[in-house]
């Protein structure tokens, strides 16, 4: 390990899951190959006819197929960058691939099983094991587990799992989370216990675990501050800040099912990764000299991640799978572009905001304070001596005199409550006091007692304090000596050369074989034309063949681009659509004024970048609203000064002081009328009143029946107004008329029709 400054590129790793049961059971065939050796991974893709013959082929840094251990990745790729954030610098691993092909299963693995336990597990054992074989060093370590899902950050590890962070920065330690926890851990058991109770919580908020984990991307971050006495004996501090990082599923969202959600949703879930994919391609590009890291929560706070000052691995996990062919092309594509990105990591020495500097600083500060306790004490205790004649030796050692001085502090402390018990006693047995007397004296003496329990309380919480802050800080040379220790430092020691000759191996693989196309051209000497035609054919061949792989690529991240290019045009269609009906509603429904008001009270948020808008108040005169209304004298409620004022103006109830309103009755419209009789048509009426005359008042005229049948209405029959004007039923007649009425002996007689209607 070096301190230079130099650059280095992001190392890329591809790691190929195996086949799974469904698939096994549903017979898909396999499309990836991967060459451990040249560290390549090779696809056929089943829909192109001469993908067989010539399959896609990409080259990593290493590649781990699906007999690959755990531990074999951990030693070989990422065992030297937990290394290195333990020597100060910063370091950061991406798991990066579609759901369920072993994100989370590389990061984290299975928890209890050692065999299959990931890297976050492996790296707190690298960790805390290093620290403990470390001689003249001090180490703080502390975790922090944090969430991103729709460019909200949750702290994983705070009681309130509702609260959201925000970014913030400062121009000396760059992009930080406010207010995010970290707990200061002892050993690999307190940093497994944090883990827990963040995936926990990471999974009490989501209904659905799967869709959300793959969703969102999770965040553990480990901080290692170390500090040890230079050569020139200061004290310097190495701070190294590791991020393991679980992307969410790169696969596109419509594959599971975003349609279903709000637009807005549905454009903030990957937006992070989007902006990581921009932020990559800005990087590599070299032409770009804006990088857009503030596009996302994710890339802005990973900015040192990418490009900056930090070692990074990316794991890019893929499946074999022939379903899954295109999302394995395209992680295989997006990560070999990461291969490109270069960083500049470098020692963070003392910087200003190491913990443990703190840390030292306090528990230098509380040890003063005790010494300064013990050392009153300690005078006191001499000055006791001296009058007892003892010559109050000096004591030799720093251990001893402690030993002695909690000793001693304790035995002075006896003495003392001893020596005013028995002053007590006395005062109670002295019968020369008076009772009052006897009382007062004793209260004092209580205090006094009182007092001494509250000093030695204080000094035993200052002391507890400072061992409780000193057990944060860990020592290594407890157990150097320990024999399976030292085997174990050998057996890692050399699993670790071994994955540093098989990655020198592949280097070289690698080289040889583009040296040789290259070389091998030169040193020929044919020995006949045929010979040179045979060989400079194969060449051809070979050259022609490496010729259409590429046009082949060319064509296949065109063809990508295009896609790309399809999808995001259509979402810019979708939130222009959205902009406008916004804009409509705007235009139609909301008046002017309250537009403009609106208007005037929003702002941009730089930190944030995000819009906001200033509380209520009156913008024109701010220096008013700044400072606080003065409080009118004399009123029995707080009434601020311009209500006062206002009060005096106008008679607005609004500022009346007191609950009191004086009123008038206020009595209500009326709402009925007079009664009034219907005026009737006179037709109508003529028609009612003959419609309404009793029968007993028709007087039938039986003998001129025969000839006036269809005449008019009988001569005599008197018209007899109804003395209200309520209609009268024929039932109410007392005579019912029959149609065989006595009256009319011989045929029968009917009475005129009662038709509303005159006949
Ligand atoms: P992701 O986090 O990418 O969505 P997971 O890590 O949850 O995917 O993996 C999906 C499943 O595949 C899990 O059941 C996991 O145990 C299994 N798996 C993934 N990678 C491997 C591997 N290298 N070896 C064995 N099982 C694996
Ligand atoms: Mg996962």
């Amino acid at each position: 390990m070096s301190k230079s400054k130099s650059s280095e590129t992001v190392k890329v790793v591809v790691r190929c899951r195996p086949m799974n049961e469904k698939e096994r059971d549903a017979k898909f065939g396999r499309v990836v190959a991967v060459d451990v050796k040249l560290g390549q991974i090779l696809v056929r893709n089943p829909k192109e006819a001469s993908s067989s013959d010539h399959p896609k082929v990409f080259t990593f840094d290493s590649v781990y197929d699906w007999n690959s251990k755990q531990i074999d990745l951990y030693d070989e790729t990422f065992r030297p960058l937990v290394d290195s954030v333990l020597f100060g610098f910063n370091g950061t691993i991406f798991a990066y691939g579609q759901t369920g092909t072993g994100k989370t299963y590389t990061m984290e693995g299975v928890r209890n099983d050692i065999e299959r336990r990931g890297v976050i597990p492996n790296s707190f054992e690298h960790i805390f094991t290093h620290i403990s074989r470390s001689q003249n060093q001090q180490y703080l370590v502390r975790a922090s587990y944090l969430e991103i899902y729709q460019e909200e950050i949750k702290d994983l590890l705070s009681k309130d799992q509702t609260r959201r962070l925000e970014l913030r920065e400062r121009p000396d330690t760059g992009v930080y989370v406010k207010d995010l926890s970290s707990f200061v851990t002892k050993s690999v058991r307190e940093i497994e216990h944090v883990m827990n109770v963040g995936n926990q919580n990471r999974s009490v908020g989501a209904t659905n675990m799967n869709e959300h984990s793959s969703r969102s991307h999770a965040i553990f971050v480990i901080t290692v501050e170390c500090s040890e006495l230079d050569d020139d004996g200061e004290n310097h501090i190495r701070v190294g800040k590791l991020n393991l990082v679980d992307l969410a599923g790169s696969e596109r969202q419509t594959k599971t099912g975003a349609q279903g959600e709000r637009l807005k949703e549905a454009t903030k879930i990957n937006l992070s990764l989007s902006a990581l994919g921009n932020v990559i391609s800005a990087l590599v590009d070299g032409r770009s000299s804006h990088i857009p890291y503030r596009d996302s929560k994710l890339t802005r706070l990973l900015q040192d991640s990418l490009g900056g000052n930090a070692r990074t691995v990316m794991v890019a996990n893929i499946g074999p799978a022939s379903y899954n062919v295109e999302e394995t092309l395209t992680t295989l594509r997006y990560s070999n572009r990461a291969k490109n990105i270069k960083n500049k990591p470098r020692i963070n020495e003392d910087p200003k905001d190491a913990l443990l500097r703190e840390f030292q600083e306090e528990i230098a500060r509380l040890k003063e304070q005790l010494e300064k306790r013990s050392g009153k004490k300690k005078k006191r205790r001499q000055r006791k001596r001296a009058g007892e004649g003892s010559d109050g030796e000096d004591l030799e050692d720093g251990e001893t005199e402690d030993d002695d001085e909690e000793g001693d502090d304790k035995g002075d402390w006896r003495e003392q409550q001893e020596k005013l018990e028995r002053e007590r006693k006395a005062i109670m047995e002295d019968h020369s006091l008076v009772a009052e007397e006897k009382v007062l004296l004793l209260k004092e003496k209580e205090k006094k007692m009182e007092d001494l329990k509250k000093e030695r309380d204080a000094g035993e919480m200052l002391a507890a304090k400072v061992k409780a802050m000193e057990s944060k800080l860990l020592v290594g040379g407890k157990n150097i000596v320990d024999h399976t220790n030292e085997q174990q430092k050998m057996l890692e020691m050399r699993r670790q050369e071994i994955a540093e000759q098989k990655r020198r191996e592949r280097e070289m693989q690698q080289q040889m074989d583009s040296r040789d196309e290259e070389t091998l051209e030169l040193k020929e000497t044919y020995s006949s034309l045929q010979q040179e035609v045979d060989i400079k054919t194969k060449k051809l061949k070979k050259l022609f063949a490496k010729l259409q792989a590429v046009k082949a690529e060319i064509h296949d991240i065109q063809e990508a681009h295009i896609n790309e290019r399809q999808e995001l045009e259509q979402t810019q269609n979708e939130l222009t659509r959205d902009l406008k009906l916004k804009h409509l509603i705007i235009e139609n429904f909301i008046p002017l004024e309250e537009k403009n008001k609106i208007v005037n009270r929003a702002y941009l948020d730089e930190e944030d970048e995000y819009w906001k808008t200033r509380p209520i108040t009156r913008i024109e005169d701010d220096h008013q609203m700044m400072s606080r209304p003065l409080s009118a004298v004399g009123y029995r409620r707080p009434l601020s000064h311009h209500a006062h004022t206002a009060m005096m103006m106008r008679p607005d109830m609004r500022y009346k002081a007191e609950n009191i309103m004086v009123l008038d009755m206020d009595l209500p419209a009326r709402t009925t009328k007079e009664y009034q009789e219907p005026v009737i048509a006179p037709k109508v009426a003529a028609a009612l009143e003959s419609a309404l005359r009793d029968e007993d008042e028709i007087q039938v005229d039986a003998s001129g029946f025969h000839s006036s049948l269809g005449s008019t209405l009988p001569t005599g029959a008197s018209l007899k107004k109804p003395k209200s004007g309520r209609p009268r039923t024929g039932r109410k007649s007392s005579t019912p008329t029959s149609p065989f009425s006595p009256s009319s002996p011989g045929s029968p007689l009917y009475p005129q029709s009662r038709g509303l209607v005159p006949k």
